[in-house]
């Protein structure tokens, strides 16, 4: 019985992934980036919800576990789908923090797959761009507000109607080659109450590569989970989402990808609409 409802746990969290990966675009470029990363392997027994009655602590956690000299805060309202990384993986990554780097579905696939790849637009420099903030991750310049088709989504998200992605990262703090403030305007809001603005952008060091393979031991920044965030209407209506009004949000689908049209999600805004986070 046990057994039974492992698998089908399993059976479940891959079905996620193969809507993710659904989502991400083209088999061919499924095929292009093998060469670099033969297949992610998941680690189901520590996925988890985060939110209060599942995995949830209020300020920086104090577990006793290093995670080097910057606080780990609950990321609310985000389910992790965790990836093997490596056996003994408190023993590799003592001293590691954890960071979030958010996707946009067409470099999605290839970022899992290949690594991260230098940010192109380096306003503090050539690097990787991560976030100490899930929440600074998450706006929809940098992760992609997906509406779920229904066909596929609900068998998987049930009654989810928006999914986002983002990366959870882990890197070493001697890695991290300058602390930063936002670069999306946001310096008369904010964007998260744990942490400062002037401190959410982590530039870490690309070690000069091209790309940054996640597989190589040696690796400044490794991957160890996909967080996801499904809920019931836009997540733009989300309390945690109003500073996205008050800092730079556009609908040029190049930049701001908001799975709807700006103005019609400034309108439900506007009437009072509410949003939920699902938790299934
Ligand atoms: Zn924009």
């Amino acid at each position: 019985m046990i057994c039974k409802s492992i698998t089908n746990k399993i059976r479940e969290e891959l079905g996620k992934m193969k809507v993710f990966f659904m989502f991400m675009g083209s088999i061919k470029s499924l095929l292009n980036q093998q060469k670099y990363r033969a297949e992610i392997k998941l680690n189901p027994q520590h996925n988890r919800i985060y939110a209060p009655g599942h995995a949830y602590w209020s300020d920086a956690l104090n577990d006793g576990i290093d995670r080097g000299n910057k606080p780990y805060y609950c990321p609310v309202g985000w389910t992790r789908c965790s990836f093997y990384v490596t056996d003994r993986f408190y023993e590799k990554f003592k001293g590691w923090c954890i960071c979030y780097h958010g996707t946009k579905f067409a470099y999605g696939l290839s970022i899992l797959l290949s690594g991260l790849k230098p940010a192109e637009n380096d306003e503090h420099g050539a690097g990787i761009y991560v976030s100490p903030s899930i929440n600074y991750a998450c706006h929809p310049r940098y992760a992609e507000v997906k509406l779920i088709d229904a066909s596929y989504g609900s068998k998987f998200f049930k009654s989810g109607k928006y999914v986002q992605f983002v990366l959870e990262c882990r890197v070493h703090p001697s890695n991290i080659r300058k602390v930063a403030p936002e670069t999306l305007d946001a310096q008369n809001t904010i964007i998260d109450f744990n942490i400062n603005n002037n401190i959410i952008e982590w530039i870490i060091n690309n070690q000069n590569k091209k790309i940054v393979d996640f597989n190589d031991p040696n690796s400044s920044i490794v991957c160890t989970g996909l967080m996801m965030r499904v809920t019931n209407d836009h997540p733009g209506l989300l309390t945690e989402s109003q500073w996205w009004y008050e800092s730079h949000l556009c609908n040029n689908e190049k930049c701001c990808v908001l799975g709807i049209a700006l103005d019609a999600l400034q309108r439900q805004r506007f009437n009072g609409y509410k949003c939920n986070v699902i938790y299934d």
